[in-house]
């Protein structure tokens, strides 16, 4: 197995959970390796489901959701868990987007400019986060994206290579295309933009070894796991193979100077036998 000790990554995203499904795999098999993974996260999701109400309530759902991402970070290997401090701006078109206080209601140049006291601190080799459309439209998922295209465009010296992870679209909207509850409704406009077509993909890594790890560290996320009735899709044999077998990255920046740890990873993962 590669020894990449001394490795530092940083993955940007937007809630606790979604460091889990898309990008748990590769965050695994790095901390294996002795990579320090560093995972910031905008905001504390206050604004997401809770599938039981003896898990939490609208008002202490913030430090619950905190503790469940502690939880899935452990499971995963994640050295260190940094906060934005932002409030969850909910689904697109609530009432949420409007609080001052929300993620995307902040600018992303005072965005960048918290990630880039964070990131001087750290130094890393390799930088993670959401494609332009953020996987399924989230607006802080997008509002994460294009903060960190600030923070790349003010500070490239802080982000030696730089990744997006997304979903390829044809399984997504294979997906959704079978759940009417969730996706029924969205405009033909939305639904076209839905993850990223697979041929975008620069790099797909084979996270095999790693599935049930994901799976682990998704379920710790105890509030938002599927409600009484509600479809499970990570029990379903063919979604797993399909959504935690493979993850998807473009390449967005590439310094030739600094060897690239997500190709070295994903090489590493070729020739491990799992
Ligand atoms: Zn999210």
């Amino acid at each position: 197995m590669l020894d990449l000790t001394g490795t530092r990554v940083v993955a940007i995203f937007a809630h606790p959970d979604d460091e889990a499904f898309t990008i748990g795999g590769v965050l695994s098999a790095f901390a294996d390796r002795g990579a320090a993974i560093t995972l910031i996260t905008a905001t504390r999701g206050e604004e997401g489901e809770i599938a039981h109400p003896s898990l939490a309530t609208p008002g202490n759902l913030a430090s619950v959701r905190e503790q469940e991402l502690l939880d899935a970070a452990a499971i995963l290997g994640i050295s260190a868990v940094r906060f934005l401090d932002f409030r969850d701006s909910g689904m697109f078109g609530t009432e949420a987007n409007q609080h001052p206080e929300a993620f995307i209601q902040q600018s992303t140049a005072s965005v960048a400019k918290k990630l880039a006291s964070i990131l001087e601190e750290i130094r890393p080799e390799l930088v993670i986060t959401f494609s332009e459309e953020g996987g399924y439209l989230h607006p802080d998922h997008v509002h994460t994206h294009e903060s960190v295209v600030e923070l790349a465009r003010l500070h490239p010296e802080l982000i030696p290579h730089l990744y997006y992870n997304s979903i390829p679209r044809e399984f997504f909207h294979e997906l959704a295309r079978q759940d009417q509850g969730v996706f029924a409704g969205m405009s033909e406009e939305r639904w076209a933009r839905m993850g990223q077509p697979l041929a975008a993909f620069d790099l797909v890594v084979n996270v095999e070894p790693y599935i049930d790890r994901k799976i682990a560290a998704f379920t710790a996320h105890k509030t938002q796991q599927p409600k009484e009735g509600e479809r499970n899709f990570i029990e379903e044999e063919e979604t797993r193979r399909q959504f935690a077998q493979n993850e998807y990255y473009i390449e967005a920046i590439s310094n030739p100077d600094t060897p690239d740890p997500l190709l070295r990873l994903a090489e590493d993962l070729e020739r491990t036998p799992s």
